[in-house]
């Protein structure tokens, strides 16, 4: 019987930032999360759709969704629906106005219905970064609630406006903790189409039969339990949501909502590609958010039947360099109509399982560091200064944090951490988790 380690993972709650379209909700989500900007980001010519990303305010993580970025085809730019999900799914809600526009019947609609629901909401008037526009804000006091002044362009009040929002949060310990038992949790995530359905029904075996939420039910997740070759898994599936309405489902589907709970109750995801398409910018968010939590990653390219040879290996060498950052992930492909693949599926998914609670002995760990140090030191820091390594220990696993004492941590480039976690994963195989790689400050020990 497989160890079992009890241990929790926390989950983030979630502020959703919701407004008529143009009163600066976007800027405000940029303003909010600052540097840490998402690995979709980075990607040239990206300047669209940031939707969820993953920040730090006043020391709380959240996770953080702009509806503002969301377009739904012929739903249109649904407010009322794009509110309705963020009051369900979020754990508060910022209320953004605009005070060049003044105080317009759909903010009193959008009040009434957040007072309506209950949840906890700051109200916040945006655009105030003058004296004039600062008169205006006498048209906010109709709606009765306390609002905030900001400026999201020139960073004015938003101190003011997360101060307000912090003890809204739920506690860090009343929130929902993900007890990590035995059992090998994995979440089919990926845009619609992509077989996702179909690769659930395969994985288990039958046509999982659509469980219909009592009126009023939340579940946005759908986890079903099955035991294979001896060992208990857990099917978290966003697929199988019961479709309450066309649009609804429409907005649920895209809206990320479902892909973050589904990440929080996984050790792994398997990303579901469509080997016909082109890796998109929402599969670039899902795969940073589970690696932001520090889940397991695998990548599966579906629907292999419908290319030839050539263009799959097209599509392969696509993925790699898309997904570049993630390197570690293994891609795999199969048809889940035609269920080719799915042992490797499985050996894949039990493989990431074991690796992503991987414990390395710290014998093995400073003979990897120490080689590694020995056929590279790093360059010299300040002042010439030799950097130096001098002992790395695992500090916990799900996934494995090592940390390294070092003479200097501040002055040891990327470049330099990165070899170093290339070293280790060399050394052992970590195929499918990211490693936590701290260094900490020591100025004096044993060279490992
Ligand atoms: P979901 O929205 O991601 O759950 O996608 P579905 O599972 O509903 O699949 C969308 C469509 O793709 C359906 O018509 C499936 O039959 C089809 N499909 C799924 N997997 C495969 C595959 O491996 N090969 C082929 N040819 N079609 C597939």
């Amino acid at each position: 019987m497989a160890k079992i380690q009890r241990r929790s993972l926390k989950m983030k709650p979630i502020v959703a930032i919701v407004g008529r379209s143009n009163v600066g909700k976007s800027t405000l989500f940029n303003r909010l999360i600052g540097s840490r900007r998402s690995v979709v980001e980075n990607q040239p010519g990206v300047t669209r759709d940031r939707v969820v990303a993953d920040s730090v305010i006043s020391g709380r993580d959240v996770t953080l969704i702009d509806t503002g970025g969301m377009t739904f085809g012929d739903a249109g730019d649904d407010i009322e629906m794009q509110v309705r999900l963020a009051v369900k799914e979020a754990d508060a809600i910022v209320a953004l106005f605009d005070v060049v526009d003044g105080c317009l019947a759909a903010d009193h609609q959008l009040v009434r219905f957040l007072k309506r629901s209950g949840k906890p909401a700051v109200y916040v008037v945006n655009k105030v970064d003058s004296e004039k526009r600062a008169r205006n804000l006498v048209d906010f006091y109709e709606l009765g609630v306390d609002f905030i002044p900001i400026s999201a362009e020139h960073g004015i009040g938003i101190g003011d406006a997360t101060e307000t929002l912090l003890p809204m949060l739920p506690n860090a310990s009343e929130q929902d903790a993900l007890e990590v038992d035995e059992s090998i949790r994995f979440a089919i995530l990926g845009r619609p189409n992509v077989g996702k359905s179909t690769l659930v029904n395969s994985v288990l075996g039958y046509e999982r039969v659509m469980v219909s939420a009592d009126p009023g039910t939340t579940r946005d997740v759908i986890d079903t339990n099955f035991v294979r070759n001896g060992r208990r898994y857990q099917i978290i599936d966003t697929a199988g949501i019961r479709r309450r309405s066309r649009v609804e489902t429409r907005i649920e589907r895209y809206s990320g909502y479902a892909s973050i709970r589904a990440i929080e109750h996984a050790n792994l995801i398997c990303l579901v590609l469509d080997a016909r398409e082109g890796v998109t910018e929402q599969d670039q968010r899902i795969l940073s958010l589970a690696i932001d939590r520090g889940r397991g990653v695998i990548i599966v390219m579906n629907k292999i039947d419908l290319v030839t040879k050539l263009e799959l290996e097209q599509r392969l060498s696509d993925c790699r360099q898309t997904f570049a950052y993630a390197a570690f992930a293994p891609v795999l492909t199969l048809s889940a109509l035609r269920r080719t693949g799915l042992e490797d599926l499985f050996r894949t998914i039990s493989m990431v399982n074991q690796n992503w609670r991987r414990e390395l002995t710290t014998t093995q760990l400073n003979q990897i560091v120490a080689a590694a140090y020995e056929a590279h030191p790093p360059k010299l820091g300040k002042n010439h200064r030799q950097i130096k390594l001098y002992f790395a220990a695992q500090q916990g696993s799900c996934p494995p944090k090592i940390i390294v004492k070092c003479n200097a941590p501040g002055q040891l480039p990327a470049s330099y951490r990165r070899y170093l976690e290339r070293a280790i994963r060399n050394a052992v195989a970590l195929d499918g988790v990211p490693i936590r790689l701290r260094f900490t400050r020591d100025i004096k020990g044993q060279t490992p």
